[in-house]
């Protein structure tokens, strides 16, 4: 699924505090004021170098509005360059807790941290230029494919974008459009694949280049073709960088450094995939069910 979203191209014109390259609803949401405003403390820090050590300090967190926390006293550190990948039933609060890192919200209670610092005193353009998001949903607006993918780094030369789309494998079908990189996407543009859109998301936070990368299951609604593929992109992207990775398919997350399971009683396993087969527990459970899904 995906959505042109028309308007936010005018609005991104408005204020260059919109054009961090944040992308996804998270964004959209901000700009429609849907939701209340995060907002920079004033002296937030604007981040030297960042290593990528995420880190969850007792942190609770509960909608607003909504009587029931759906994270609660969840501690959890990751190393830099780590690959942790998040596994659990629907609604355990996944996206949720991945949410926290940029501050699309804040938490009620506890901390989170990048590289040892609460991420509310962190300059909010700063944290989000250090974070890279791809998400089931991709968001491309009415304009070109260079133009949709610059949206990642607007400082960025046609030469980088170029070499942002051939680490996420866009550039041959890219090339294959009608006008290159200069086609228009968009109702009277061309019509792209869900898993070409797909890579136009992965080329964009290829050009933005940060430390830390969360995936929410960015492969959940391709089709086996297009998943081999993204899946591929995906996995150069995560070199080197600190990686967060939300899947259903466990076939996905097998090879991570560390599997965490996190279910309505919060995270209630961890480990590799050996580890926690041998343990016969809830990620066991799991990872039967998957499989006699996939039979
Ligand atoms: P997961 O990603 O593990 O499927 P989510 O983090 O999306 O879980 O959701 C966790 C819980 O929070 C669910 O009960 C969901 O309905 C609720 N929830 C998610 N987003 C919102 C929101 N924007 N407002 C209120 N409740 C929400
Ligand atoms: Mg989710």
């Amino acid at each position: 699924i995906s959505f042109m979203i028309e308007p936010i191209q005018r609005l991104t014109h408005m204020s260059t505090q919109f054009q961090e390259g944040i992308t996804g609803f998270q964004r959209f949401m901000e700009i429609m004021n849907l939701k209340p405003a995060i907002e920079n403390k004033p002296n937030a820090i604007t981040l030297p170098e960042v290593h990528g050590e995420i880190e969850f300090k007792q942190v609770s967190f509960r909608y607003e509005d909504h009587l029931d926390n759906v994270l609660v006293n969840l501690s959890l550190r990751i190393q830099p360059g780590e690959y942790v990948a998040l596994v659990g039933p629907s609604g355990a609060g996944k996206t949720t807790l991945c949410s926290l890192i940029p501050r699309f919200y804040d938490v009620t209670d506890g901390e989170v941290l990048l590289d040892r610092i609460n991420v509310r005193d962190i300059d909010l353009q700063s944290l989000r230029n250090n974070i890279g998001i791809v998400q089931q949903d991709v968001y491309l607006f009415a304009g070109t494919v260079m133009e949709n993918i610059r949206y990642g780094n607007p400082a960025a030369s046609d030469e980088e974008i170029i070499a942002a789309a051939k680490h996420a494998n866009a550039h041959d079908f890219i090339m294959s459009l009608p006008n290159g990189y200069h086609s228009e996407i968009g109702q009277r543009g061309v019509k792209l694949s869900g898993g070409q859109k797909q890579r136009l998301s992965i080329a964009r936070v290829f050009l933005k280049n940060p430390p830390v990368l969360i995936l929410d299951e960015a492969t959940s609604a391709l089709d086996n073709e297009s998943e081999s593929i993204v899946k591929k992109s995906l996995e150069s992207l995560a070199k080197g960088r600190t990686t967060l990775v939300i899947a259903h398919r466990l076939s996905t997350i097998r090879n991570a450094q560390r599997i965490i399971v996190l279910t309505e009683d919060g995270i209630v396993e961890q480990g590799t995939h050996d580890a926690l087969l041998a343990r016969d527990g809830v990620y066991a459970h799991l990872y039967s069910k998957q499989f006699e899904l996939q039979v």
